[in-house]
């Protein structure tokens, strides 16, 4: 299976990811974990990538494409894998193509989580102060939010003229949540 899921910010990607992962036995590929771990590890790509992200900018194509292409290309991704974070602009809708037509498979389905932009600040917010996310501030998540209407909500579009969109409220019980997302995929064709 070779998934995307996609949703403004706190939607709810990374959680159901997890869940979908597992019931896939696929990697869950998480572009913005694997930028949180190399901040944390002080590394040059997480010395860029803060900047950016500290402020709810995109990290710039180049650096996300590259990172994303040598993460598709472990052994544990030759399955398949789920995106989480990634595409997120235009341009990374076409280098990730690429990167899959490389492969000789295609793309099998894109889950949108759709909620309610302001239940989403109230779960951020309230992550802000479990996790302590440097993002989840209430100007970051405005920003963060913006970007994703002028961004990567245009992809939704993308992908339903393609036929992969699979539509899924992500309001609700988080297993509420991963039901209708199995629901969905469960009767999609693997490729
Ligand atoms: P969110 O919960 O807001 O969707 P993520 O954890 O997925 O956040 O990503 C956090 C930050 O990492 C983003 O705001 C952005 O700065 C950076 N980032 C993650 N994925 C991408 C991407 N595909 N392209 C550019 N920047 C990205």
């Amino acid at each position: 299976m070779r998934l995307i899921i996609m949703g403004p910010p706190g939607a709810g990607k990374g959680t159901q990811a997890k869940f979908i992962a597992e019931h896939f036995g696929i990697p869950a590929i998480s572009t913005g974990d694997i930028f949180r771990a190399n901040v944390s590890r002080g590394t040059e790509l997480g010395v860029e990538a803060k900047r950016y992200m500290d402020a709810g900018e995109y990290v710039p194509d180049e650096v996300t494409n590259l990172m994303v292409r040598n993460r598709i290309d472990e052994p544990d991704a030759e399955p398949g894998f789920l995106l989480d974070g990634y595409p997120r602009t235009l341009a990374q809708v076409e280098e990730l193509d690429g990167m899959i037509k490389h492969t000789g498979h295609a793309l099998d389905a894109v889950v949108v989580l759709t909620v309610d932009q302001d239940e989403v600040v109230e779960r951020l917010l309230q992550r802000a102060e479990t996790d302590g996310r440097a993002d989840d501030t209430a100007d970051v998540i405005r920003r963060r939010q913006e970007i994703y209407g002028e961004e990567t909500a245009p992809l939704v579009e993308v992908y339903r003229d393609r036929g992969l969109l699979i539509e899924v409220d992500g309001l609700g019980e988080v297993d509420e949540v991963t039901q209708r997302i199995f629901t969905a995929l469960d009767v999609v064709p693997q490729s």
